[in-house]
């Protein structure tokens, strides 16, 4: 039983009552909040490490089906992109790229399906390790009846729930062996890199998520970076009945290089921010020469790349704002 003092205090029972009743019973006094049946109790409001273990714990016991997981996902990816549940436009980047770690070029979104076949993967994983779990046991007894579980093949006759977690183990068990994971301890953490696969990392990310980067300046230099913004080109790609023009200078078709690099808008752009750093700024690839900068000061080299990815920011920005008004702007007014 656990109890607490304040709740009891409250109730009129005085500590040395409190004390003769636990000296009695065999209780010990417990603090919360407590768990009851693996789900956190308590009389106050739950820290949000609370919760996540209630979270982790209900996506480990259950194989949640694909359709749901999928569900999922598309509000996710429908919120990202068009600040709605509904489906509103189609996403620049795929969903599987955006849910890599930032370092490889995504941004390090949880990828619902790998993550609940992970969670169950650990039960799995009990099952290769023949864990002291009850429900192992149980499982090895009415299941497997002693049979090798590594190369065990349900039944067509066993439960959805049981195929799906055999599936899981074929996806596993070579991970196992691989990893050393049957020697050691296997993480959730560990298992979700594992499935991901081997990848690449992304040169520019400590560019685009520089510490002293404005958020909103990191998404877009992120969407830069991919060349994923929705310039004219890639529009009528997509065969949107547009003009391909730039709406910036009103002479050349736009497209990432133009509107970044070679505009008469953006040249004049990049020409303030180097005088305003007193750095050469190359007249292409920007983030490349970022991540190739040499500069004694961390600190100034996380400035300038603050300021360059604001810049790529505004750029955009106006650039927005000038299909939506008609009007160009100034690069002294509008991004100074
Ligand atoms: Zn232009």
């Amino acid at each position: 039983m656990n109890c607490d003092k304040s709740e009891i205090y409250f109730n009129g029972i005085h500590q040395g009552e409190i004390d003769y009743i636990l000296s009695i019973s065999g209780f010990k006094e417990g603090t919360f909040p407590f768990r009851y049946l693996g789900i956190p109790i308590s009389y106050k409001r739950m820290a949000i490490g609370d919760c996540t273990r209630l979270v982790e714990k209900g996506a480990r016991i259950f194989v949640i089906p694909v359709t749901v997981l999928d569900r999922v996902t598309a509000i996710c990816r429908n919120y990202l992109w068009s600040s709605s549940d509904q489906y509103g436009k189609a996403p620049s980047v795929a969903w599987d790229a955006l849910c890599t770690e930032k370092k490889f070029g995504g941004l390090g979104i949880v990828n619902c399906r790998l993550w609940n076949q992970v969670l169950i993967g650990k039960y799995t994983w009990w099952l290769t390790c023949k864990s002291d779990h009850l429900w192992i046991k149980w499982e090895d007894h009415v299941y497997m009846k002693g049979r090798n579980w590594q190369d065990y093949v349900p039944s067509l006759q066993s439960s959805w729930t049981w195929r799906k977690i055999c599936a899981v183990k074929d996806i596993f068990k070579h991970g196992y062996h691989l990893n050393q994971w049957c020697d050691g301890k296997f993480t959730v953490a560990a298992g979700y890199i594992w499935l991901q696969g081997s990848q690449t990392k992304a040169q520019w990310a400590p560019v685009v998520w520089n510490r002293l980067n404005v958020p909103k300046h990191s998404f877009i230099a992120w969407l830069f970076a991919k060349e994923r913004l929705l310039t004219k080109d890639r529009m009528r790609a997509f065969g949107l009945p547009i003009d391909g023009v730039c709406d910036l200078c009103d002479m050349h078709t736009e497209d990432h290089n133009h509107l970044f690099y070679h505009c008469a808008f953006s040249i004049r752009c990049w020409d303030i921010l180097r005088q305003w750093l007193s750095v050469s700024l190359p007249t292409q690839d920007i983030l490349h020469w970022c991540v190739k900068w040499r500069c004694r000061s961390l600190l100034k080299k996380h400035l300038v790349f603050a300021a360059v990815v604001a810049f790529l920011y505004n750029i955009w920005r106006v650039r927005n704002l000038c299909r939506v008004d008609m009007v160009v702007h100034s690069p002294t007014q509008e991004i100074m």
